[in-house]
C-alpha cells in the first residue's frame, strides 16, 4: 500500500448531480483514476473525459484515498445526525469515476474497509459497480450488508466476446463476470448486468440467456446516449468508433443496432428487467 500514491481526503461521500443525480445522493470513489485504463475498457471509458479528475494527464491510476474509514464515519454521522434536523437520505453509487475493484484493491483493501464501515453505518441504498470478478472476494461482507439495506451488485458485461476483434484485451473475461453475477444472485444478493457501453455481441441468443440467468435486471447504454456529451461527441473524439468500423462492426456505432438488441433482451428477460441509460442507472 505504501508504494502507491496516496490521496489525503477529509471526506469520501460526494454529492451526486448530472447523470446519477435522480437515483443517488452521493458517490464514493476509494481511488482516483483506475488501474484498468490500459485494457479494452480504457478505450471507451467515460471517466477519461473528466478533466477535473485527469487534470490533463493521460487516463490511468492516480492513487488510493487514505483515511477512508474515518472519512466515511464522519460524513455518515454528519448526514444522519438528529442534531442537524431530519437525517438525510444516503443512496450511494460506488463508484462513478473509478472501479472499486481496480487491481490495486487486492493490496489496499480500501473498498473492503468501506464496506466494513457500512455494516455499522448502512446507507439507505448502495450500488456496487465494477467490471472485476475480484468483487467475489467480498461476497460474505456484501451479502451481510444486503441483509441490512438495499444493495445491488452491478457488473459490466458489455460484450460476450472474450477478445473484441480490433481492440486491446479485456481486463477480465466477460464469462467470468457473468459467473460472478450468478454467484451473487444465488447468494441472495440482487444483481444487475450493465451492458454499457454496448459493444459488439457475437452470439446474441446465448448472451441474452446468460444475462437472464445472471442478472435480476440488465442496464443497457450506448456511448451515443450515456457518455455525458451531446450525441456522443466525447467518445467520437476517441479512436473507439473508428476501431469498431475498421473491425467490421460499424453498425454497433448506431442507435438502430442498440435498440434492436435492447428489444431482443426484452423478449428474453421481459420488459421490466431491461432498463436503458440514465433512467436505468438511476433505478435503485
Ligand atoms: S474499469 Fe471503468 S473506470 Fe476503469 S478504465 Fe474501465 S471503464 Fe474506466
Amino acid at each position: 500500500m505504501n508504494s502507491l500514491p496516496v490521496i489525503d481526503n477529509k471526506t469520501i461521500l460526494t454529492p451526486t448531480g448530472g447523470f446519477l443525480g435522480s437515483g443517488f445522493t452521493h458517490s464514493v470513489n476509494p481511488y482516483s483514476g483506475c488501474g484498468y485504463a490500459g485494457p479494452c475498457c480504457g478505450e471507451y471509458c467515460y471517466v477519461q473525459h473528466n478533466v477535473w479528475l485527469t487534470k490533463g494527464n493521460p487516463w490511468g491510476f492516480y492513487g488510493v484515498k487514505t483515511n477512508i474509514r474515518d472519512a466515511y464515519r464522519r460524513d455518515y454521522d454528519r448526514l444522519k445526525s438528529p442534531r442537524r434536523g431530519h437525517p438525510k437520505r444516503l443512496r450511494i453509487y460506488c463508484s462513478s469515476s473509478t472501479d472499486p475493484y481496480t487491481p490495486q484493491e487486492k493490496s489496499t483493501g480500501a473498498t473492503r474497509a468501506l464496506l466494513e464501515e457500512m455494516l455499522d453505518r448502512p446507507p439507505d441504498a448502495l450500488v456496487l459497480q465494477t467490471r472485476s470478478p475480484l468483487v467475489l472476494r467480498d461476497l460474505g461482507l456484501i451479502a451481510e450488508l444486503a441483509a441490512r439495506t438495499t444493495v445491488w451488485v452491478s457488473i459490466t458485461v458489455e460484450t460476450d466476446y472474450e477478445r473484441l476483434p480490433g481492440l486491446p484485451p479485456h481486463s477480465s473475461s466477460p464469462a467470468d463476470r457473468i459467473e460472478a453475477l450468478k454467484t451473487f444472485r444465488s447468494s441472495g444478493v440482487p444483481t444487475q448486468a450493465t451492458c454499457s457501453p454496448m459493444c459488439p455481441i457475437e452470439d446474441l441468443p446465448a448472451f441474452a440467456n446468460a444475462l437472464d440467468e445472471a442478472g435480476d435486471r440488465i442496464i443497457c447504454d450506448h456511448y451515443l446516449l450515456g457518455d455525458g456529451s451531446k450525441h456522443g461527441l466525447r467518445t467520437k473524439r476517441t479512436r473507439f468508433p473508428q476501431m469498431l468500423e475498421e473491425a467490421g462492426f460499424g453498425a454497433w456505432n448506431t442507435l438502430e443496432k442498440f435498440f434492436e438488441v435492447v428489444e431482443y433482451f426484452k423478449g428474453v428477460l421481459g420488459e421490466h428487467r431491461v432498463l436503458v441509460s440514465a433512467a436505468g442507472f438511476n433505478t435503485v
